[in-house]
């Protein structure tokens, strides 16, 4: 590992004046389980790591006047799972509980888990993270939409199509009192260099707090597809949120998939597909193949297309109401 200096703030200001306006000159520390190994690995080299965990306005939960819930970026897993305000919003509780790792959840926060870099094994090998490689390489765990660029790889966070799904935004901070709210359906991108980052933040911000809309009557789930149970990465999931009028028709929906593409993918076509309609199982087999029209899989990963078709589909029938059993 390189040797770094380590910084510790008390304070938001604080945390913005130690961070370098110079991309990879500092990275900023929450729970350390996904920067710590990439910086033993080398992938990630900063002359100063900011550990955020001592600042107790980003360890809170709290309710706002206009019935949203704020949540501190530094919070852990496990203390957002066992929050009383977080039980309106099971899509999340659904997709923390998905990480099944007793260690990551104690560990891990919720601003680390939306931040966290790319699972890609290109990337982690030290190939950077649009390797040209990907495209004719071991590609079973990538993209198979939005990867007409460079960028092949998956967003990794569990939690971030919950959150676009519900029209969650992130409160940002960054140097001279700045204060952005960002909609987390904007805070990713798709990198088209090496180098640019996965998301929107610029080197000296932070993310400070999620912060989570009234529910207002709308109904939410994730539903993962994986290979198995334990601390491993889902192969497709999807979370929807629904708004239904009093006769059981879909007025408005949300439907988000997560691990097929460099950035949680909005899908337009299923929420299309909901809308004016009452959710049944064949309604939700019609959005998930909506959903995945648009797929281009990469040479060994066509079997995604069809575990993100089930993913978006028993999301759906589970924010609807229904049980949708086992995979
Ligand atoms: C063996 C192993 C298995 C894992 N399995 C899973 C899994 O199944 N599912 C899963 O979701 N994750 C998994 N992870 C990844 C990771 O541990 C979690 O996603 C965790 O939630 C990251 O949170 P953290 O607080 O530890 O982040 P950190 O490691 O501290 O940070 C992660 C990244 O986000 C940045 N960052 C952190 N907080 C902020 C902030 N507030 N503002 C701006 N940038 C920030 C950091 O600079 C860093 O680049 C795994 C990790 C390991 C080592």
């Amino acid at each position: 590992m390189k040797a770094f200096e380590y910084a510790s703030p008390r304070t938001e200001a604080e945390i913005v004046d130690l961070l370098s306006a110079e991309p990879g000159k500092t990275e900023i520390l929450a729970g350390g389980t996904d920067l710590v190994g990439l910086m033993k690995k080398m992938i990630v080299t900063p002359d100063r790591v900011v550990n955020i965990m001592d600042v107790p306005t980003l360890r809170s939960i709290d309710e706002l006047p206009d019935g949203s819930v704020s949540i501190g970026a530094a919070v852990t897993l496990d203390d957002v799972l066992a929050h009383p305000y977080i039980d309106i919003y099971p899509a999340i509780k659904q997709a923390i509980r998905g990480i099944s790792s007793m260690q990551l959840q104690a560990q891990g926060t919720l601003g680390g888990e939306v931040c966290q870099r790319p699972r890609c094994w290109f990337y982690r090998n030290g190939d950077g993270l649009l390797s040209p490689d990907v495209a004719e390489g071991a590609n079973e765990f990538h993209a198979i939409l939005g990867n007409s660029g460079p960028a092949k790889f998956v967003n990794s966070s569990r939690i971030a199509p919950a959150l676009i799904a519900l029209d969650a935004q992130l409160r940002v901070v960054g140097p001279e009192e700045d204060e952005q709210f960002v909609p987390v359906a904007a805070f990713f991108r798709s990198p088209h260099r090496e180098g640019q980052r996965e998301h929107v933040l610029e080197p000296n911000q932070f993310v400070s707090h999620i912060l989570l809309p009234p529910i207002e009557g709308r109904t939410c789930a994730t539903y993962e597809v994986r290979h198995g149970e334990g601390p491993d990465y889902p192969l497709a999931a999807a979370a929807a949120a629904l708004q239904f009028d009093g006769f059981g028709i879909v007025r408005d929906a949300n439907v988000v998939l997560g691990q097929v593409a460099p950035m949680p993918w909005i899908s337009q076509e299923a929420a299309d597909v909901l809308r004016g309609r009452k959710v049944d199982e064949a309604l939700a087999e019609t959005a998930g193949q909506a959903a995945v029209s648009r797929a281009t899989p990469l040479s060994q990963n066509e079997f995604k297309v069809q575990l993100a078709k089930v993913a978006v589909k028993r999301a759906i029938l589970l924010a609807a109401g229904y049980e949708t059993g086992g995979f």
